[in-house]
Order: C-alpha cells, then sequence, then structure tokens
C-alpha cells in the first residue's frame, strides 16, 4: 500500500509505503502549539517508508528531543521524529489525501487534552 500527502500549497508532497505501525490522536502541548490544533492525529511509519517527492520541508528541533518538519512555504506541520526512536517517523494524519482511511485508535498524551478535546474512544 501506498500512502501520498503534502502540504496545503504543493510546495511538499511524499509518499509512505506500507501500513502504519500505529494510529494516535496526541493531546501534547508540543503538538498543540506547533500545530495551532487543540490535538494532532499521526500516523507512525518506518523512517525507510517515507520518501520526499518532491521539494524538502523544514526542519524545527524541538526541546522533546525531536525534529519537526514542516513545509517552509505555507507552514503545513508534516512528520515527527523521536531521538528515542530514530527508526520510526510521525506523519501528520492531516497532511495525507486520504485523512478518512486513517482514524486514530488511541490518545497519546491524555494527561496533558484539553478539557473540550473528546477522547478517542473506539478502537477500530
Ligand atoms: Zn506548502
Ligand atoms: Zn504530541
Amino acid at each position: 500500500m501506498e500512502t501520498t500527502g503534502g502540504c496545503h500549497c504543493g510546495a511538499v508532497r511524499y509518499t509512505a509505503q506500507g501500513e502504519p505501525l500505529q494510529r494516535t490522536n496526541c493531546h501534547c502541548g508540543n503538538c498543540r502549539r506547533v500545530s495551532g490544533a487543540q490535538a494532532v492525529a499521526w500516523i507512525t511509519v518506518p523512517v525507510t517508508a517515507l520518501t520526499w517527492v518532491r521539494g524538502e520541508p523544514v526542519r524545527y528541533r524541538t526541546d522533546t528531543q525531536a525534529a519537526r518538519t514542516f513545509c517552509g512555504v505555507c507552514g503545513t506541520p508534516l512528520t515527527y521524529q523521536n531521538d528515542g526512536r530514530p527508526e520510526q517517523v510521525d506523519i501528520t494524519v492531516g497532511s495525507l489525501d486520504n485523512p478518512e482511511a486513517f482514524a486514530p485508535t488511541q490518545g497519546f498524551y491524555v494527561d496533558e487534552r484539553l478539557s473540550w478535546v473528546p477522547l478517542v474512544t473506539e478502537v477500530r
């Protein structure tokens, strides 16, 4: 299976091969601030499965020992890569071409969740 996606303006495009290792909805304050959204859904894939096919994203180091990437033109958050698991990379579900197919199955950092954001309770 091949998953495709990219940023809003089209400057950065990627493909990801295979089934995601996990699908999460992250409530952490770091994701919240970086994205400007109340929570961020992610799929995790092996780093070798991700290929940039158009453009290159900008890399940003966070204080959570991780690198985030985003489009340098339009700002769409694209990936997250934690130093503790360098063989994996997380991709924002919102940047996928088919986000409907990748519903999260678990919440992450639910202790940091905003009280008005619903939890993913249904495991698919
Ligand atoms: Zn863009
Ligand atoms: Zn997060």
